[in-house]
């Protein structure tokens, strides 16, 4: 397929980035020169909360807005950096009144709320283990992640205690539930002044469970270290700057939620806004208007069912402050992002990384020229490669395995309780991210598809994201999951899910229609020989297509781990 490029020089960039120049920026990047923008303890020692918040609370900034906070019913506060630190303070000498100590795990089953977000930073300050739950699971999801960390203490709301209380026997090493509440009042009688504790750079800070877009989620443990590439990131890649206001969608129980809701941005002193209400094309157009959204970190699906609700509605919203776009979480066609830049006058820039990789690896930077379709390149002081089934490095324009040079500051520790688990993500020097993806002659890198999900079809390797970019090219379409399915004569044809846009009748003539389209748009061996009519594709909470459910439901097979999907 032809490459669409957009040349830096086409972006109008409202501001000179932080990042003026990939090339030099990344041939010139130390890590020491990140570190003499951060603070240390004597000795070396470290902590991530003393960087994203206690410091701020000390400089120009204390009186700056770190949270504007919306409600689902649309009530607003708004918290300064000087009122965050004086709140996870407080809640780190309640963590310290109960006995809760260095490494000890600390988990969050909440929605958006503010005692979420200072709840984290105190449990940080503490020297204990931040764990944090998507508000949305249920008994099951609970115990595997609550019993398997063995958290001491979980925090959660009088709605969401009943989930917990129904698995609480399951859960010997609970010692204490606290309810958000009424936490304020009851961190009225603690010392605002929380010690916040001297952390090695390797001890571990947070831990996440993966999306479970694969198989069962892992417990990827993270270190205080991880902050140091969190910032750089949210330096270099969303580009945040001092008076900007910012916006990052996704919820703190994945990744991005905490390296970009919570940890990088506020390290760079950002004012962010959080809204605890659902998605919704409207409420998402207001708030980009109304709180003057100037950096807006997103994700592909929310893009798409922006782009569902048509062309019209964005014309009543001024979103002409928001300078920088940035999406995350799944391969990002480059038919929303052309959507994006005529209709909402807005260019998003794909970013790639993992809950493993604990910040952005691969992006699409301001001061770069994007082609669309591509991941980008490598952030500063990361190496990444296509490398082979044994570790070895591929030229250009060769299809392999996703790898980056192992040793990245925010690298997982480890995998909680899989030691070999753990172990299995490394070949030599390289860490293997299980997606497949090749780059080009001049150094951008392209996702292919993960392992599972690449399709083997006549002797030809054909990866599910280039067949569904194109489908969502036909008008009809808003989203595609591509799957290979068995078949006795090609190993296997490609079968395709398709939601059509609202008001398009399915037929069979345009299922006809689709695949002449795509075969015609891409490749003749690597379109869909079959297309079925769905309403909407089965996703994990976090927003991404699962593929192994639709390749589950086509040939009758166990599903599998449901614990993260979205309600049907
Ligand atoms: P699990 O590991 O449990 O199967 P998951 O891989 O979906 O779940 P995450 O760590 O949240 O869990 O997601 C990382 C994955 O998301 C990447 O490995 C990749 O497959 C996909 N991804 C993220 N960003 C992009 C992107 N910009 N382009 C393509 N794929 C992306
Ligand atoms: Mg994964």
């Amino acid at each position: 397929m032809k490459v669409d490029v957009i040349k830096v020089g086409n972006k109008k960039l409202a501001k000179t980035p932080n990042l003026e120049n990939y090339e030099k920026g990344y041939k010139n990047f130390s890590w020491d020169e990140v570190k003499k923008d951060l603070e240390f303890f004597k000795g070396g020692k470290f902590n991530a909360v003393h960087n994203a918040i206690s410091r701020h609370a000390r400089d120009e900034l204390k009186n700056k807005v770190a949270l504007y906070w919306i409600g689902e019913d649309w009530t607003e506060r708004k918290f300064t950096f000087a009122e965050m630190e004086r709140l996870s303070g407080q809640f780190a000498s309640y963590l310290k009144d109960l006995g809760v100590d260095r490494g000890d795990r600390v988990f969050f089953f909440l929605p958006r709320v503010p005692e979420m977000y200072y709840g984290f930073l105190g449990t940080l300050k503490r020297g204990a283990v931040a764990g944090t739950l998507f508000s949305a699971f249920q008994e099951q999801a609970l115990v595997d992640r609550i019993g398997s960390s063995n958290a001491k203490v979980l925090v959660t709301n009088k709605e969401l205690l009943p989930r917990v209380q129904k698995v609480k026997k399951d859960l010997p090493n609970l010692e204490k539930i606290i309810l958000s509440d009424d936490l304020e009042k009851v961190l009225e009688q603690y010392d605002d002044e929380g010690e916040v504790r001297e952390m090695e750079l390797d001890d571990p800070a947070f831990m996440l469970y993966t999306s479970g877009s694969t198989g069962k989620p892992k417990g990827v443990v993270h270190k205080h270290e991880a902050l140091l590439q969190e910032e750089m990131t949210a330096k270099y890649v969303l580009d945040l700057q001092p008076d900007d206001v910012y916006w990052c969608t996704a919820d703190p129980g994945w990744v991005t939620g905490v390296a970009y809701g919570i940890l990088g941005s506020w390290s760079l002193g950002a004012s962010a806004v959080v809204y605890n209400g659902r998605f919704d094309a409207e409420s998402w157009y207001k708030i980009l208007q109304d709180w003057g959204v100037s950096v807006w970190y997103t994700a592909p699906t929310a893009i798409r069912l922006l782009q569902a609700a048509g062309d019209e509605l964005p014309d009543k919203y001024d979103l002409s402050k928001v300078r920088h776009a940035c999406s995350v979480g799944e391969p990002l066609n480059p038919d929303p992002i052309r959507w994006g830049r005529r209709v909402l006058k807005i260019l998003f820039h794909d970013t790639w990384f993992q809950t493993e990789t604990g910040a952005i690896s691969i992006a699409n930077f301001p001061a770069m020229d994007i082609k669309v379709g591509s991941m980008g390149k490598p952030v500063p002081g990361n190496v990444a490669a296509i490398v082979d089934d044994k570790g070895k490095e591929l030229g250009p324009m060769t299809e392999g395995s996703l790898a980056l040079k192992r040793g990245w500051p925010s690298m997982m520790k480890t995998i909680w309780r899989r030691p070999k688990k753990f172990d299995s993500y490394f070949e030599g020097k390289w860490f293997i991210s299980g997606d497949r993806a090749y780059m080009d002659e001049d150094g951008y890198f392209w996702f292919v598809g993960r392992d599972d999900d690449v399709i083997k079809t006549s002797g030809e390797r054909v990866g599910p994201f280039e067949v569904e970019s194109a489908l969502i090219e036909h008008e009809a379409v808003i989203e595609a999951g591509v799957i290979g399915k068995p078949d006795e004569v090609r190993g296997q044809i490609i079968k395709a899910f398709v939601v059509l846009k609202p008001g398009v009748t399915p037929s069979e003539k345009l299922k006809e229609e689709l695949s002449v389209y795509v075969k015609k748009h891409l490749a003749g061996h690597a379109y869909p020989r079959e297309i079925e009519f769905i309403d909407k594709l089965p996703k994990t909470r976090s927003g991404k297509i699962v593929r192994r459910m639709l390749r589950a439901k086509e040939l009758g097979l166990e599903v599998g781990d449901t614990s993260t999907l979205a309600d049907e």
